[in-house]
């Protein structure tokens, strides 16, 4: 069976207290992600990093502050998240990624099906099944798995390697993925 990582806009701008958009708690879930993703490295795993990367006056900004702005420091992902071999996909309509260990999926907005390029870097892929973990899990989290959900695929939420916006909106999400036939793991189900 093949599985699919998929982490999350696991990037400085939401992870820590510091960040434009912080989501609340995200640096605590810094280094179980370095060790998912290391993880998905080691056993060759193919691993999507999805990735806010905005404009400066992004239409998104009306809605949220700045954050993510490509060429920013807080749009970087952590040094521990990143894996030696990896390749950027861009969302301008016709870009491609070479193969690699982990493929850094840029978006402009929450869903990165919103990506044209997205569809057919799944396609190549041809996972059997997805785990996803990653922030925030009530906006980008929850679109990423519902998309992958209507792939018809398997799907799993790494319930301690997400963090919410709120966390009643976080734990609706999470119940109407498990109602939509989405499955929870744990990073010590997926690492031990
Ligand atoms: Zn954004």
């Amino acid at each position: 069976m093949k599985t699919v990582f998929v982490d999350v806009d696991t990037q400085i701008d939401f992870l820590f207290p510091a960040g434009a958009l912080y989501v609340p708690g995200a640096e605590r879930l810094v280094s179980g992600i370095a060790r998912l993703n290391r993880h998905a490295e080691a056993h060759g795993i193919p691993l999507i990093s999805t990735t806010d990367a905005h404009s400066e006056n992004d239409p998104e900004f009306r809605q949220w502050p700045p954050h993510c702005v490509a060429g920013t420091t807080g749009q970087l992902k952590p040094r521990e998240t990143l894996l030696a071999g990896r390749t950027t996909l861009g969302f301008a309509a016709g870009a491609r990624a070479e193969p690699a260990p982990q493929t850094i999926v840029e978006k402009q907005v929450l869903d990165v099906f919103t990506n044209p390029n997205f569809a057919g870097l799944l396609a190549s892929l041809a996972a059997d099944r997805y785990v996803v973990y990653g922030v925030a899990t009530d906006y980008c989290v929850r679109c990423a798995v519902t998309g992958l959900l209507a792939t018809g695929k398997p799907v799993a939420l790494v319930t301690d390697a997400i963090a919410a916006v709120k966390p009643e909106d976080g734990a609706r999400a999470t119940e109407a993925f498990t109602s939509a036939g989405g499955q929870l793991t744990t990073l010590a189900e997926l690492t031990s």
